[in-house]
């Protein structure tokens, strides 16, 4: 069986996430191609090419590629996928969720979205309902599309491999969407959904100011990624890709630290999955209890400069 799994890049360096993916490739079992659209992007390729367990990557390199427009990666994946793939697969990215339904749609397949384990070569489990249930869908589709969930599988290593990288000549430029631009928030900490260790603001923190104020120095010491809930992101104290949950990152690092936050079920789904959960709420009430292994009960403002001293 051969499966096609798409890379996550941005022309330079290749995401973490195409490890976590490679890895539920290798839980299905076949040979498994990378595929890495882009522009200039050859550095990619030759990462992906090291990734152990790869024994093929396509390189698709042209400028319709370079901002991973999905409508034409989607319909250069539909194509590759139907000269011999059964399975296509990509992370659960911004990018991944982008490109991969309208694969399906090109293909006339349906998806499975967020695969979090491999039963078997046509079965799958996947989250519904934020994460309260967890389905298992069997598909007996002719191409099996799926993203992947990244936090559910480990990651394989990205050195060890010799695959050969092949060159796509192929273009696709459907033209009907155009790249306008791009905001990039650069950070000095490490990134949200790659970081061992996660501190997250919620409402309880008060302000922008306050977030940074209180929750920097933590962060610092820690060597953190930062965090929040979707109520600190609407209140504007953080940019929205700081956001964990339901509808914003889905995180599962060893450690995830939940400052002021109560624990809506939209946000444990998007971290309950962390191996050590520390809550920091004045509320002992607060149902982030549930799923917390420790739990300080306690004002913020006070509890976190208290605990950094001691750090
Ligand atoms: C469709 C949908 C999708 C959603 N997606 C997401 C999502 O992706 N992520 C997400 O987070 N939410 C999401 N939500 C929103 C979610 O339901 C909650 O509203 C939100 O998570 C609440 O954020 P919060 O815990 O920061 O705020 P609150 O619920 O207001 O909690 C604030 C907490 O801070 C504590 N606190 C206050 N002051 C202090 C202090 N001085 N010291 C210590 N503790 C203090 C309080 O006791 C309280 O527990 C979604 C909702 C919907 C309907």
């Amino acid at each position: 069986m051969s499966i096609l799994v798409i890379a996550d890049h941005n022309n330079q360096t290749l995401n973490g996430a195409t490890l976590n993916v490679v890895a539920a490739a290798q839980k299905i079992g076949g040979d498994i191609t990378v595929l890495v659209a882009g522009s200039g992007a050859q550095a990619v390729a030759d990462a992906a090419a090291k990734i152990a367990g790869v024994s093929k990557v396509l390189l698709a390199d042209n400028a319709a590629y370079a901002n991973q427009l999905a409508e034409n990666v989607a319909s250069l994946v539909a194509d590759i996928a139907k000269g011999g793939y059964k399975y296509v697969l990509a992370a659960s990215t911004t990018t991944g969720k982008n490109i991969l339904p309208r694969v399906a749609a090109l293909l006339d397949v349906s998806m499975i979205s967020d695969i979090i384990a491999v039963e078997s070569a046509n079965t799958f489990k996947r989250p519904i309902y934020a994460g309260n249930a967890i389905a298992t869908v069997q598909s007996d589709e002719a191409i099996i599309v799926g993203t992947v969930r990244g936090t559910a599988f480990d990651a394989v290593a990205a050195e060890g491999g010799s695959a050969v990288v092949e060159a796509v000549a192929e273009v696709k430029d459907a033209g009907i969407s155009k790249f306008v631009s791009e905001e990039i928030v650069k950070l000095d900490r490490p990134e949200l959904t790659a970081a061992r260790i996660v501190v997250s603001g919620g409402r309880g923190v008060g302000s922008g100011e306050n977030y940074h104020k209180v929750l920097d120095p933590l962060a610092d010491k820690l060597g953190a990624a930062q965090g929040a809930s979707r109520a600190a992101v609407d209140a504007g104290f953080v940019p929205n890709d700081f956001q964990v949950g339901q509808t914003g990152k889905i995180v599962a690092p060893d450690l995830y630290i939940a400052v002021g936050i109560s624990g809506a079920i939209q946000h444990l789904a998007g971290m309950k999955d962390s191996k050590v959960i520390v809550a920091i709420n004045k509320d002992e009430e607060a149902p982030i209890n549930s799923v917390a292994d420790y739990w300080l009960v306690g004002d913020l403002n006070t509890v976190v400069p208290e605990l950094v001293s001691k750090l």
